[in-house]
């Protein structure tokens, strides 16, 4: 895999991942428990169909925990996200088998809000 030049992983003992935006750290009981159940939803990678063992924030806010912006991936996928990401690039999500856009945030794959009144 491709790395961003100068991206370095920030050492974690607050379990907020080197980003104060965290409001659930990774070290704790509710983040684990939260990533139990979206594992247990979804046990394949979104992107590329193999287990997954990592939920991420789809939009890249880490305070964004609504069940519709966390994903399951497999690490080599989360990395690749999450530094473009941070490099300001787009994710590129693809599609499955069926032609189905992978991405969360794809109009398809969000549900539709009814109006207010
Ligand atoms: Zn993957």
């Amino acid at each position: 895999m491709r790395l961003i030049p100068g991206y370095k992983r920030k050492a974690n003992p607050s379990g907020r991942d080197g980003d104060p935006r965290r409001t659930i750290p990774l070290n704790s009981a509710a983040w684990r428990k939260l990533r139990a159940r979206v594992l247990a939803e979804e046990p394949l990678c979104r992107m590329c169909d193999q287990p997954a063992n990592v939920v991420d924030h789809a939009n890249g806010d880490p305070s964004d925990n609504r069940r519709e912006n966390l994903v399951a991936l497999d690490e080599p996928c989360h990395n690749h996200k999450t530094q473009r990401q941070r490099a300001g690039l787009p994710v590129i999500w693809g599609c499955d088998a069926d032609g189905w856009p992978r991405d969360p945030l794809h109009g398809w794959n969000v549900a539709k809000k009814s109006p207010a009144g």
